[in-house]
């Protein structure tokens, strides 16, 4: 009993574990994938506002190459010399006259790669530094530019928080890197939880620079706080449906043992009119064969007679009306049902619901009751008349445990076959059956609890004689008492 209810209590567990975990893991998915989708956007914002700055670069270079020097003794400086004050980024303007060569040989070498491939093409690159050289080859003077990477950055627009950003963003070429936003390394150092990583290479065939944006999202930037509010949510569902739940069970229970309380009654109410009728026939036949034989003796008396025989013919009368009345009560109560209405019934399962519905009743007196038998017996039988046999063998046998320490407590039910029949015995630990009560058990209204009416056992026999069994009492070797009940199988079931 107690260990089916506790395997009710973890199939619950057991689904709202399930539920709640799933429904966490489904938390922590949505949000990684917010997380992830925020991060692209951040990765794409970054790659368009580096590519917009090394454009302006390659625009730069070919307008001073279209421009071409200003004659010597003009006043105003030359556009290359305005230039880093406009863009800050550009720490230096170097040109190379007609009949000039370039003293870094790095830059010739550029400048040649330009003429070839018709476009600027890099310099000297220090990417650790964060500087680079840009050549663009133009006739009859070539120009290049030395640029700060640091500087370029145009952190005003900028989609993050440089210094508190968790995304790592590096400007890589040819295995050198420049970082741009260091990001949190913390969380990726310990090598667990997961790793986005945007590549792109600059929109610049000049400056042909990998933009590699990187982010690590550990387990503490899951959203625990959710996900155990779910949980919590989850853990009070679940209580609160466990809790209707034992609700609705109590109250079947309630009806059922209300229904069977309403059948014992009108059974016993049945007993009780059997019992009286039994005893009020013998009387009035008595009665009757007296007034009658009164009747006779009358008859040879000289006086009165004929008012005497209208007298005694009367009483005679009154006397057969009265058994009539009894006769008709007997027949009114007698069950109809005994013997009448038989069904193949499932023993086990009786015993099962019994059991059941007595289960605020046997926690109550700390009684673990124990069913054993493991074969399926069907019995032919009524199946209310059955309920009621067993219900009333385990609530005899629960207010006999009362009467011993509850230590001693034990109550067995064991269901088989004996000898073609299907059998049921209802054993307990109790005080037993003292001998001298023994063959007085099954009689009506012998009983030895104080307010107790003495039927329950008689109306139990006359029912299971009516189905064509038996009920036999005994005591136990090891103390306490055993009934059992033999009941005929059902043929066309094993
Ligand atoms: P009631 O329960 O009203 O006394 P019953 O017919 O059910 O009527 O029982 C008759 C008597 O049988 C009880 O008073 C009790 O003395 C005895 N009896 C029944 N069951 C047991 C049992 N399991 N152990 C000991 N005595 C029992």
């Amino acid at each position: 009993m107690r260990q089916q209810l506790w395997l009710g209590v973890r199939w619950w567990v057991l689904g709202g574990l399930v539920l709640a975990l799933a429904g966490a893991v489904l938390l922590a998915r949505q949000s990684l994938a917010e997380q992830r989708a925020l991060f692209e956007t951040d990765a794409r914002i970054v790659h368009r506002l580096l590519s917009q700055q090394v454009v302006q670069h390659d625009a730069i270079l070919a307008t001073l190459a279209l421009l071409q020097p200003v004659p010597q003794g003009t006043s105003s400086a030359s556009p290359e010399q305005r230039l880093p004050a406009l863009y800050p980024q550009i720490l230096a303007v170097q040109r190379r006259g007609p009949d000039q060569a370039w003293a870094d040989p790095q830059l010739a070498r550029a400048e040649a790669a330009s003429h070839t491939l018709r476009h600027a093409t890099l310099g000297a690159v220090d990417l650790e530094r964060g500087r680079y050289q840009l050549v663009l080859s133009a006739s009859p003077t070539s120009y290049a530019l030395d640029l700060d990477l640091r500087a370029m950055v145009p952190w005003a627009e900028w989609p993050m928080q440089p210094q508190s950003s968790p995304v790592r963003v590096v400007l890589e070429h040819a295995d050198a890197r420049h970082v741009i936003q260091p990001g949190d390394n913390t969380v990726g150092a310990a090598g667990a939880g997961w790793h986005w990583e945007a590549r792109k290479a600059l929109a610049s065939e000049s400056q042909p620079f990998d933009v590699v944006s990187t982010l690590t999202v550990g387990a503490g930037q899951l959203p625990w706080l959710r996900m155990l509010a779910w949980m919590l949510t989850v853990a009070a569902l679940l209580t609160a449906l466990h809790h209707l739940q034992r609700q609705r069970v109590a109250r079947q229970r309630a009806e059922e043992l209300l229904r069977l309380g309403q059948v014992a009654r009108l059974n016993t109410l049945g007993e009780l009119a059997a019992g009286m009728a039994h005893e009020l026939n013998q009387p009035l036949t008595a009665v009757l064969a007296n007034t009658q034989a009164a009747q006779r003796l009358l008859d040879d008396e000289p006086p009165e007679l004929g008012t005497a025989r209208g007298a005694m013919a009367q009483a005679a009368a009154q006397a057969r009306r009265a058994a009539e009345v009894v006769g008709r009560l007997r027949r009114a109560v007698e069950r109809p049902d005994a013997g009448g209405t038989l069904r193949p019934v499932n023993l086990n399962e009786t015993v099962r619901r019994a059991l059941y519905l007595l289960e605020p009743e046997c926690q109550r007196r700390d009684v673990a009751p124990v069913l054993q038998g493991t074969e399926t017996v069907t019995v032919l039988a009524d199946a209310v008349a059955l309920d009621q046999i067993v219900h009333n063998l385990l609530f005899n046998a629960l207010q006999a445990l009362e009467q011993v320490p509850a230590a001693q407590r034990s109550l067995i039910l064991t269901i088989g076959t004996r000898d073609g029949r299907g059998e049921l015995t209802v054993a307990d630990s109790g005080p037993g059956i003292p001998p001298d009560v023994l063959p007085r058990l099954f009689e009506p209204f012998f009983s030895t609890r104080q307010g107790g009416l003495g039927l329950g056992l008689s109306l139990c026999e006359t029912l299971a004689n009516g189905m064509g069994g038996t009920l036999g009492a005994a005591n136990r070797a090891l103390g306490g008492a055993v009934f059992t009940l033999l009941l005929p199988l059902d043929e066309d079931r094993p």
